[in-house]
């Protein structure tokens, strides 16, 4: 038979093994005592939502919708698409489950995939982990300062490098629509030197004119309208407002006129955290204000403000907290069988996989030989793990006890005693 083709995972997609797991659920548990700690519930919603809730709260002018999605139909014939962000699907559920009749704010935090069709490299994927936190029902500027401070607590304990905050404010929508108006004039009038880009942007989408790395669009867009200049009275107010929370809590920012996020939702505040460990892809997490979402998305008129951060680059820029390595109380061993015995020689006799079932029962961290090793590859095998105890089984219901770490001492007792001793020697390790 001919050697089939090896097949491997899709461009811009990963395994996550050993090590990075532990990184990983280290970062879940650091966010879970953080975020929970503030009074954000654990929210998760589908993979996979209706492609018009994507089209409608993301904005058909983003990169997201107009390039990036993993669109289908279903067999029936309805358009889907794998989640790309998490606000949208947020609101969604809020709306769904009538959460604007709980008390608000209402907080939640996720920490699931999203898939976007991006052109992929070193931090940018086309399956991704973010983690996310949302507060819907409050426009106290307080709420703003709690969320850009809880995602500075989390990058700072995962310890992500020469990180910088950049913050600045959309305004209204109605602010931004005359803002719009004048950006517009001043693209046009320099259309020669835009990117072709932009200027095929400049009636959809003129705002991601800032975001540009093409020269000439760079010059033409150091002379624009700055948004910050155009905010009305109140949100002028509530930017200050905000800006004073951080000022009181000790976070640093520097304000970024020209900070324009990718997505259609924002209003008043915003804010990235980037970090310059990363290269290229520098965005470690960002969020923002998105007053009109839920009402956009056939809700209730809600405030809301929320952020997600990118598992796999905090990684990448971070020291995950040591994870503590995974403790073998018991590791039971036993004697292989002898030549010319009927067992198959190399399987586990009966009485090992008793043990280490009465053992877990008892709540011991167990495991036992399942490779056919030696007894010497055994207890090799077992100090590799630094298991604390070893059984090793004999062929009489007898069994050698070994403290791996109390100088390698031993006993000989009865199988059935085992679970008994380690227990007992375990306790009266314990303060
Ligand atoms: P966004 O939803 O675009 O505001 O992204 C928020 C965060 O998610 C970014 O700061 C990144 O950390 C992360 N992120 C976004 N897109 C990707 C991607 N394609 N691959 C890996 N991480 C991503």
């Amino acid at each position: 038979m001919s050697k089939l083709d090896r097949i491997k995972a899709p461009r811009g997609t990963f395994d996550v093994l050993g090590e990075q797991s532990a990184g990983r659920a280290a970062l879940e548990d650091r966010a879970r005592a953080i975020l929970g700690g503030a009074g954000y519930q654990r929210i998760e919603t589908p993979a996979f939502e209706a492609t018009e809730l994507f089209a409608r709260g993301v904005g058909e002018s983003t990169d997201i919708v107009s390039k990036e999605m993993y669109t289908f139909e279903d067999a029936s014939g309805r358009s889907l698409t794998l989640r790309p962000e998490g606000t949208a699907p947020v609101c969604r559920a809020y709306i769904e489950h009538g959460m604007h009749k709980l008390r608000q704010p209402v907080r939640l935090w996720y920490l699931s995939s999203f898939f976007r069709y991006e052109r992929a490299q070193a931090g940018r994927y086309r399956q991704f982990s973010q983690l996310g936190a949302e507060a819907l029902g409050s426009e106290d500027p307080a709420v703003d300062a709690e969320s850009i401070c809880l995602l500075a607590a989390l990058l700072g304990e995962m310890k992500v490098a020469s990180l910088r905050l950049r913050l600045s404010s959309l305004g209204s929508l109605a602010a931004r629509q005359e803002y719009r108006e004048r950006l517009q004039a001043h693209l046009r009038a320099h259309a020669d030197r835009l990117s072709e880009d932009v200027r095929a942007r400049i009636e959809l989408n003129p705002l991601r004119a800032f975001d540009s790395d093409h020269p000439g669009t760079g010059a033409v867009m150091e002379s624009a309208p700055r948004l910050l200049d155009f905010l009305s009275a109140e949100d002028a107010e509530h930017f200050a407002e905000v800006r004073a929370h951080l000022d009181g809590a000790g976070v640093a920012y520097e304000i970024d006129p020209t900070l324009v996020r990718g997505l259609d939702y924002y209003t008043r505040t915003v804010f990235e955290f980037t970090s310059d460990r990363l290269g290229a892809q520098s965005g470690v997490g960002g969020g923002g204000r998105y007053d009109g979402l839920v009402e956009q998305l056939g809700g209730p008129a809600t405030p809301g403000i929320g952020w997600a951060t990118g598992i796999e680059r905090i990684l990448l820029a971070g020291v995950p907290p040591h994870a503590a390595p995974a403790t073998v109380d018991l590791f039971v061993a036993y004697e292989p069988a002898g030549e010319g015995d009927a067992r198959a020689q190399s399987h586990a006799p009966a009485g090992a996989f008793a043990l280490l079932s009465e053992a877990r029962a008892a709540g011991l961290r167990a495991q036992m030989e399942l490779a056919g090793r030696s007894l010497k590859g055994q207890l090799g095998y077992a100090g590799a793990l630094e298991a604390r105890y070893v059984a090793i089984l004999g062929a009489q219901g007898e069994a050698i006890l070994k403290d791996m770490l109390g100088g390698g001492s031993q006993q000989t007792l009865a199988a059935d005693t085992v679970v008994h001793a380690v227990l007992r020697g375990l306790r009266s390790l314990s303060p």
